[in-house]
């Protein structure tokens, strides 16, 4: 049977972007393969809300290359503030661990977000170097107040880095005025497109920064990639380690896209469908995993069970023809489940979703308001926008 793949990335793919990359006679110096990284780059500026002033980069790997990209920004003994809200900030003190470089984390309990004057607090005591944040926390669904965050520190921290792989594409994003030196994601969430691919844009502070005395290796250096996107961008070809060609001829398509759409109607798209979510699992009585409505996200929605087993309903989601993605906090481990919901996602998936989780939770036992998930769905889609 079809299958919808509500994951967290990839999810349900537009055919016509994987068409995009079904090629067999692209060469990585071919005019036609340039092209795709010249406009790809170009556009990427535009997702991101960034001028010329920065430099964009699309590497091999996926959100954790680009992560771990940015060490090629620091240099031995700087200090870095983590700010983390479950599993994917930790992976941040993960990699700095690698690193000679000191690291201290703000961690939020799962559910909620380090508030902003907690940061601010922190980077008027220390004199850190740089901080990182996750825009949105794909481990429990929490988004951060970035532009918030960023008015308050900008003056105390040379390098603010932005983890935007599970909100570009689905979030407003405008890495620029937020001031932010670095927003980077990854090719398989809300921009659509296969893993792959770590895509960043870097502030022009930051690209001057990229020098022989960073920490960082070889083929994550940033510094080694720089000439070849600025080469490729004007149309020339360049080599410095092979790209994934035909998932690039795929982001290009996916861009295609989402400029037809419009970046705006895109994020709204992504909240309406998000609305719709919580809609519908608020309905059935089910609690977010997410505390606070200000820290809903567009793109990942973590759901509280009660007394059925999350990987119960994954399975029999699964046969059902959703596939949903299991909870990866370690604090809220075997409680709940993820729903995604970006990239190519649509208002018809959500009452398909919806109707799954209300159909299978029946069947588990599970303390559901049985038919009301759907129906309140729908009077948001009609009533509610
Ligand atoms: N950051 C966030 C917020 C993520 O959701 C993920 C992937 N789930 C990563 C980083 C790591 O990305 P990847 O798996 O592509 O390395």
């Amino acid at each position: 049977t079809r299958k919808i793949l509500m994951h967290v990335g990839p999810e349900t793919i537009d055919y016509d972007v994987l068409l995009g990359g079904v090629k067999g006679d692209v060469g990585f110096t071919s005019k036609e393969f340039v092209d795709a990284m010249s406009f790809s780059l170009k556009f990427l500026r535009k997702l991101m809300g960034v001028s010329e002033s920065y430099q964009p980069f699309i590497i091999p790997g996926g959100g954790t290359s680009a992560m771990e990209s940015v060490t090629s920004l620091l240099r031995k003994g700087d200090k870095v503030l983590v700010v983390s809200n479950g599993v994917f900030g930790n992976r941040w003190i993960d990699i700095f661990s690698r690193y000679p470089v000191n690291v201290k984390a703000l961690k939020a309990k799962a559910g909620y977000y380090v508030k902003p004057e907690e940061i601010e607090e922190e980077v008027k005591k220390d004199n850190y170097t740089m901080v990182t944040m996750t825009h949105v926390e794909t481990s429990t669904g929490v988004r951060e107040p970035i532009a918030e965050v960023t008015k308050r520190i900008r003056d105390y921290v040379d390098l603010i880095v932005v983890d935007g792989v599970a909100s570009v594409g689905g979030e407003e994003v405008r890495a620029e005025d937020w001031k932010v030196d670095v927003f980077l994601t990854a090719s398989q969430k809300a921009i659509g497109t296969p893993p792959g691919a770590g895509l960043l844009v870097v502030s022009e502070n930051a690209t001057k920064r990229l020098g022989e005395d960073s920490v960082a290796g070889y083929y994550l250096n940033l510094k080694n990639w720089l000439g070849v996107m600025q080469s490729m961008e004007k149309g020339k070809a360049s080599y410095f380690s092979t790209l994934p060609v035909h998932l690039i001829l795929m982001i290009k398509k996916a861009f295609e896209l989402i400029e037809t759409e419009g970046i705006e109607n895109r994020i709204r798209r992504h909240e309406i469908v998000s609305s719709a979510v919580r809609k519908g699992i608020e309905a059935l009585g089910l609690e977010i995993v997410a505390k606070t409505p200000e820290a809903y996200s567009n793109t990942v929605t973590g759901v509280m069970l009660k007394k059925a087993n999350p990987n119960d309903l994954l399975s029999m989601s699964l046969a059902e023809g959703i596939e949903f993605a299991p909870g990866v906090h370690p604090d809220l481990a075997g409680k709940y489940f993820r729903i995604g919901h970006m990239g190519w996602v649509n208002i018809n998936d959500v009452i398909s979703a919806i109707a799954v989780i209300e159909r299978v939770l029946s069947k588990l036992g599970e303390p559901i308001n049985f038919g009301e998930g759907v129906k309140a769905v729908q009077e948001y889609l009609i009533n509610g926008i």
